[in-house]
């Protein structure tokens, strides 16, 4: 199945290698060819660390990278879309509409967090190919696919997305078109008041981690899960349900102040942690 993956950020990059591994030739654009050639860089790392923890063999790993199509930002053929570019919804529309006159039979999914599929649907010119593909960091380890459906989506699309997800060793969870779905709507409630209390003095960073992963077993806490999505990430997604479901979503200040410092996580190597590698210092 031909595929597209536009945006080759952190979920972009790990989306495109789930499709890369289960055979898809694999098309990553972005708004530059140099973001383009970091993605996939990136990719050909995170293949490299599956192959040295005998995850993937070099093999495996080479036929993964031979279905990689970073030649050109011009899509010229696409049965499946990943949408994975920033969290804003009239981007998304923007990218999803010429796309959905250009290969009326694509399905055309978006990894949104939060934002309305129906909306990105009325955009485009056959809606009922739209559908909600939700990944979770990283793609290629995490086994949930929140699947969502617009209000237009279709049977036959939605059943196309759940046998996609079965044949990427997903488990497919299939939610409403609600703001937030069902994991955001979740993990923000618990990642805002998190930075709440590390904000008003109530523990470290590292204990109220060590709250939820000792006291509920999580396997992250809420503080460094926010460092590794991107504070820039989780803010765009808190205000979007402050607006669409109510206050109890409301972004503290210390989250508006990290961003504005461009302390965005891991990513930039410092949020709520100091980051070297994979390890997170306080
Ligand atoms: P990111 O900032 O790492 O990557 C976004 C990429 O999109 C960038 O490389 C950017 O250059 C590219 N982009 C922006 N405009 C573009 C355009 N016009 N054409 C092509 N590419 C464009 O962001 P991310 O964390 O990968 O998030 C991407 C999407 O996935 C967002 O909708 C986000 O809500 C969602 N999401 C993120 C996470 C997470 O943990 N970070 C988890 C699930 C879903």
């Amino acid at each position: 199945m031909h595929s597209v993956v536009i945006g080759a950020g952190t979920m972009g990059c790990g989306i495109a290698e789930v499709l890369l591994k289960a055979g898809h030739p694999t098309q990553l654009i972005d708004r530059s060819s140099e973001l383009v050639s970091q993605g996939h860089m990136r990719i050909q790392q995170s293949l490299e660390r599956a192959v040295s923890k005998g995850k993937l063999t070099p093999e495996q790993q080479q036929q993964a990278l031979q279905l990689l199509d970073i030649s050109s930002l011009e899509v010229t053929r696409a049965e499946l879309v990943i949408e994975a570019a920033f969290e804003d919804l009239n981007l998304k529309k923007e990218l999803l509409a010429p796309l959905s006159q250009r290969f009326p039979r694509a399905i055309l999914a978006s990894n949104t967090s939060s934002l309305s599929l129906t909306e990105m649907a009325s955009a485009c010119h056959h809606p009922e190919r739209v559908i909600g593909m939700h990944f979770f960091n990283p793609p290629p380890i995490m086994e949930l696919l929140e699947v969502v459906k617009a209000e237009q989506t279709d049977q036959a699309t939605l059943e196309q997305a759940l046998e996609l997800a079965r044949s990427w060793g997903k488990t497919a969870i299939v939610v409403k078109d609600v703001p937030g779905f069902a994991s955001s709507r979740l993990g923000i409630i618990l990642g805002m008041e998190a930075i709440r209390m590390l904000e008003s003095g109530v523990a470290s960073a590292r204990d109220i981690d060590r709250a939820m992963e000792l006291g509920y077993r999580h396997p992250m806490g809420p503080l460094k899960l926010t460092d590794l999505v991107g504070l820039d990430v989780r803010l765009a997604i808190a205000d979007h349900l402050t607006r669409e479901v109510g206050p109890q979503f409301t972004a503290p200040p210390l989250l508006r102040r990290l961003v504005r410092a461009g302390r965005l996580g891991k990513k930039t190597g410092r949020g709520f942690y100091r980051w070297e590698g994979n390890e997170a210092h306080e």
